[in-house]
């Protein structure tokens, strides 16, 4: 259920605060969009929290959770 100011995070109940959402919601926006590989700038996939692996040139590598950092 999408609801409110919140969007995606809308799904958390109470007990999150309204700010823990928006990181939520900004970190969700964030993941959606395609990740660029650091070395080639093709898409790189996340196979698991903090570990990207590329779709060109195969390299893996560490960056945030849920993005990858520029
Ligand atoms: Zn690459």
């Amino acid at each position: 259920m999408r609801t409110k100011k919140v969007k995606a995070a809308g799904r958390l109940r109470a007990g999150y605060g309204k700010y823990v959402r928006g990181r939520i919601t900004e970190i969700e926006g964030k993941q959606r969009k395609k990740q660029a590989c650091p070395y080639c700038k093709k898409t790189a996939r996340r196979i698991s929290k903090g570990i990207w692996k590329c779709n060109k040139c195969g390299k893996k590598f560490a960056s945030h959770a849920y993005y990858i950092n520029k």
